[in-house]
């Protein structure tokens, strides 16, 4: 039976994500029989909290899927005795010592004896469904290390935590075969985290484990703050420790990108410049910044969801067929498509802000109105941009960008529109009916998930009438399964060591080296946003930058 232990601490647990998202993920996990069978909890904050203070405010949050109701509450109590809290600073090594302190006598208790005759080499996930059963964690090296010494991230990493691989027999027989790994999540604003990192390397690490530590967006502003933090998070952690998240990356649909692609035949021979027109990635929300800009106001929508969000999915999308589906394997190919993308131009790339509007007798309030934004703020709510990949595969082929706030409606999807037929014997007979309808297949990432391709097709009858239709794999009319939160899934691989779904450091360097220099020029330049109404589908200047390149935006159809 396996003995060893992951204890998750989530850094900055009084906050929005942690009660929204991370707490209510474990608590899937585990009802899923995913987390490990010896796990413990703890949430870390300044604010002061007992233990029982935070399980109340985790219970709030927790929610069962649909499907999943039987013994609930049972599963949520027992849950939550699992939880802990210690309220620290997050620069204070002490208090992450006293945090340490705590997780060793969990450690100790779930292990069932005595650390100095434990350890052990692997984290099972037995009871989780569609996974890999067991994954090897790393087991440690420092042969000085004893269960009482804090010993610095580095010291382990740099002899063996690469992904959970390595395995000293030795030492196993040192640790008679039990191992306690720690995971922290840094949900906590980008001012703290490397603090957060120092002080959890140095004071709270596990001693022999594996310790990864998982962190949030924003890395950084622009290239030379990502770089920055990239180094200052390595003084302390190596590159395989850390676990940069994009939640986007954990979604059902996203993760169903590569499966479409390589596993169906039909698809990946008509993946290039040959059939493909255009590839359009969209973002869209229906509501602003409601009183919570103070975080979006210093970034804006190119950086809070085209850098990352759709930056990843569109290298997903585009990459070569990878060796195989190792991380490594997969973050390489994306690399090579960020670092082919054509650099971006200021002309290649529109801006917008929503502005108050009355729709039905209410008034939506414009971006400047809400309190927590400067009035005379130029932060784009609204951005389109055109992208080129200059490779043999994509060459010529515009990718377009657009991410807005505060629009007509919510939704993130990928369209993927064709070529026009050559010589289309329709066309030259019937060109009213269908001129227009090229192949479009899309791919709805939220909400309502689906898959459709779009195939001219004839209207029964005697005559002959064309029309667009849909072939539909709407998700919930296929799947009676509620679809797991991105988080889950992010969450789970985290511990798992599988580090697929997250960013590598030169995929990040990538990514801001694409759009650092244009999101200069627009702040330098103080470029005034095109003003959007609440509520509308955005700035004009979007259609006409989808028209310079013969395009146009897929999501203005009545479908959904
Ligand atoms: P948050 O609520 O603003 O902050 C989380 C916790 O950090 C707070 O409860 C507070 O805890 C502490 N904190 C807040 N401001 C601080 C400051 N200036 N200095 C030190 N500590 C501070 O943040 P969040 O919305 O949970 O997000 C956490 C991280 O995830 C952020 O990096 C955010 O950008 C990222 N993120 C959030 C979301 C989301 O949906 N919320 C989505 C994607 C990414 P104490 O005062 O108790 O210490």
């Amino acid at each position: 039976k396996d003995k060893s232990s992951v204890s998750i601490t989530v850094v900055g647990a009084s906050g929005d994500l942690a009660k929204k998202k991370i707490f209510p993920a474990l608590f899937a996990l585990y009802y899923e029989d995913c987390l490990p069978e010896h796990f413990t909890i703890f949430g870390y904050a300044r604010s002061k909290m007992t233990d029982a203070e935070l399980r109340n405010m985790v219970s709030r949050t927790l929610t069962c899927r649909i499907d999943k109701r039987e013994n609930c509450g049972e599963k949520m109590e027992h849950f939550l005795k699992r939880c802990f809290y210690h309220s620290g600073q997050y620069d204070s090594q002490n208090n992450f010592a006293e945090l340490d302190n705590k997780l060793k006598e969990h450690e100790v208790l779930k292990s069932g004896c005595s650390r100095r005759n434990g350890g052990g080499d692997s984290v099972s996930v037995a009871g989780c469904k569609g996974r890999s059963a067991t994954v090897t964690a790393v087991t440690a090296v420092t042969a000085a290390a004893t269960a009482d010494t804090p010993v610095n991230l580095n010291h382990i990493a740099k002899a063996a935590v690469t992904g959970g691989a390595i395995f000293r027999p030795s030492l196993k027989s040192r640790w008679g075969g039990r191992v306690s790994n720690r995971l922290f999540y840094l949900s906590v604003p980008p001012n703290v985290f490397t603090d957060a990192v120092r002080c959890a390397s140095l004071s709270a690490s596990s001693a022999n484990g594996w310790t990864r530590v998982i962190v949030e967006k924003p890395f950084g502003r622009d290239f030379e703050s990502s770089s920055a933090l990239t180094k200052s998070l390595k003084q302390y952690l190596e590159e395989d420790q850390i676990f940069r998240i994009d939640h986007y990356l954990g979604k059902e649909l996203v993760e169903n990108l590569s499966v479409l692609r390589f596993s169906n035949l039909i698809f990946e021979p008509l993946w290039s410049r040959q059939y493909i027109r255009s590839v359009q990635l969209i973002f869209s929300e229906d509501f602003g910044t409601e009183g919570r800009a103070g975080y979006f106001d210093n970034y804006g929508i190119i950086r809070d969801i085209m850098q990352n969000h759709l930056l990843q999915i569109l290298a997903l999308f585009a990459m070569e067929t990878p060796v195989s589906l190792d991380a490594e394997d997969i973050r390489n190919e994306k690399v090579k498509v960020l670092r082919s993308m054509r650099p971006l131009e200021l002309e290649d790339v529109v801006i917008g802000q929503y502005k108050s509007h009355t729709l039905g007798g209410v008034t939506y309030p414009g971006y400047t109105d809400d309190k927590t934004v400067p009035k005379d703020s130029l932060t784009p709510t609204f951005a389109a941009a055109t992208l080129f990949i200059d490779n043999a595969r994509w060459d010529g082929v515009p990718f377009l960008m657009k991410a807005g706030k505060a629009l007509h409606d919510q939704r993130a999807e990928i369209r993927v529109q064709f070529r026009h037929v050559p010589g289309n014997l329709y066309n030259r007979n019937f060109a009213a009916d269908i001129d227009q309808a090229t192949n479009e297949l899309v791919i709805r990432v939220q909400p309502d998930e689906a898959i459709y391709l779009k195939v001219n097709n004839k209207v029964p009858g005697l005559g002959m009438r064309l029309e667009s239709s849909n072939l539909n794999l709407l998700y919930a009319a296929r799947y009676s399964k509620e679809i797991p939160d991105a988080y889950e899934r992010l969450l789970l691989d985290a511990i798992e060591g599988e580090r697929r779904l997250f960013i590598r450091s030169d995929e990040l360097d990538a990514a801001w080296a694409l759009f650092t220099p244009v999101l200069k020029m627009l702040e330098e330049k103080k470029t005034i946003p095109e003003c959007y109404p609440y509520g509308s589908r955005g700035p004009v200047g979007a259609h006409y930058l989808a028209a310079r390149y013969n395009v146009r935006w897929g999501d203005l159809g009545l479908e959904k």
